[in-house]
């Protein structure tokens, strides 16, 4: 049996590894000396096996080692904090919350990834600004950070190489779903990107990764582990993604949202997750405040403007026009009208983000293209009234086809009830 066999039966029988056999076994997998069916057999041994803590932290050090890291405290001379979502549909909250952080002198600094199906990417969202840069050098993403307060960059093909292959291996050998994995892969390049403080985002419901609220408590707290044994200061938010986040999906609808957002006029489920991820940022910062402080903070920079003000600044530094006139706009817009009068009783992320997919607003494979001008704006959300014939969503489309389908798929996302619905609200629980 070769060595890495021995250690793939290890894990199937329900034993250990060392922290000196995880990062042979990662390192050898980055360097192509292990193939990828040994590490297909390891992720499934670990999907039915688990992993204890101490492996989970080994396997996020070791994926680590596979690649540069960054210590941007040491390169600014102060405390930089970043965020991270599992990700969902309509999730553009580091596109507002970053400037919000910035705009009370709190450096923020994220490296992001792109999506894949029904959920989107920030940097595919960042893309739809005309002239917007995502590919900066390392040197330029610290001296954007130092000069301007915020980057939000692409992660760099040297960080955490491991986690790319290995990913990209899990996503077609039915072993993403792993509690351990995931947290390993999420923390390994949140740890190696250098911030100093981390707020995660863990989404919950049938249009994300952990459909219980159990399984996202279990998935977060192991990504606190992660950060605390990393020595970084570690929050965990679990949301709602029974539904979109927000009223918009699709890359242009979704910034022009964003910065209604900073403007204070953004919906109510996601002006209340901005404001709860950008007060506990601000809390983790060296700003050395408290809670209501923080929170007094964050809503002054939506009311007085300097949230906008700071969110032109960031788009401005990375080449992009900041104008709400600059976004593409699809050329048909239509509305879908509700079947029935009453209360909305389901809005289901996953349908709408597949139509949204559909329409163009995302890839099915990595190397699809995106339109980055279409969408759907979901007009009414969980708990709304609406009348019969009223509208329930906007369709932004680049053919009346497109938009017939969109029609189609988005009437069986919504659900009409007749009784009106307690609101529930977007974070559920915040772990620290
Ligand atoms: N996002 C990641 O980066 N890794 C995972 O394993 C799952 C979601």
């Amino acid at each position: 049996m070769t060595y890495a066999a021995e250690l793939i039966a290890r894990k199937r029988d329900g034993g250990e590894l060392s922290a000196q056999e995880m990062s042979e076994l990662m390192l050898g997998y980055a360097r192509g000396e292990i193939p990828d069916y040994q590490l297909a057999a390891f992720c499934m041994a670990v999907f039915f096996r688990g992993l204890t803590a101490a492996e989970t932290y080994a396997m996020s050090q070791a994926m680590i080692d596979t690649g540069e890291t960054l210590d941007l405290h040491s390169a600014l001379g102060r405390k930089v904090v970043d965020k991270h979502s599992t990700g969902g549909v309509g999730d553009k909250t580091s596109i507002a919350v970053g400037p919000v952080v910035a705009a009370c002198g709190v450096p923020f600094a994220k490296m992001s990834g792109r999506g894949l199906g029904h959920t989107g990417g920030t940097l595919d969202k960042l893309e739809s600004i005309p002239g917007f840069r995502v590919e900066l050098s390392t040197d330029e993403f610290v001296e954007q950070v130092r000069d301007v307060g915020l980057a939000i960059i692409a992660a760099s093909a040297n960080l955490v190489p491991a986690d790319k292959k290995l990913y990209a291996l899990r996503d077609v050998t039915a072993t993403v779903d792993s509690h351990s994995l995931i947290a390993a892969s999420i923390m390994s390049k949140k740890i190696a990107a250098g911030a100093d403080a981390i707020v995660l985002d863990v989404k919950v419901g049938e249009g994300a990764f952990m459909k219980s609220l159990e399984d996202a408590r279990t998935l977060g707290e192991l990504m606190l582990d992660l950060g605390r044994s990393a020595g970084r200061e570690t929050v965990c938010l679990l949301t709602d993604m029974d539904q979109p986040l927000g009223n918009a999906v699709g890359n242009a609808l979704e910034i022009r949202e964003a910065l209604a957002t900073l403007r204070g006029e953004g919906p109510p489920d996601f002006a209340e997750l901005v404001t709860a991820a950008a007060t506990r940022l601000l809390l983790l910062s060296d700003l050395g405040i408290d809670e209501t402080e923080a929170r007094a903070r964050v809503e002054r920079t939506l009311a007085t403007g300097s949230a906008v003000e700071a969110y032109e600044r960031w788009i401005r530094a990375q080449g992009g026009d900041p104008g709400e006139d600059a976004l593409p706009t699809a050329p048909v817009v239509r509305e879908l009208a509700s079947p029935a009068a009453g209360y909305v009783a389901e809005l289901r992320a996953v349908r709408v983000g597949e139509a949204a997919l559909h329409l163009g607003a995302g890839r099915r494979t990595k190397d699809d293209a995106i339109d980055h001008a279409v969408g759907i704006v979901c007009l009414r959300k969980r708990g709304d009234r609406v009348g019969a014939g009223e509208p329930l969503a906007e369709i932004h489309a680049r053919t009346p086809e497109g938009a017939d389908a969109a029609a189609r798929e988005l009437a069986d996302a919504y659900v009409v009830g007749d009784e009106p619905l307690a609101q529930r609200p977007v974070v559920l629980d915040v772990l620290d």
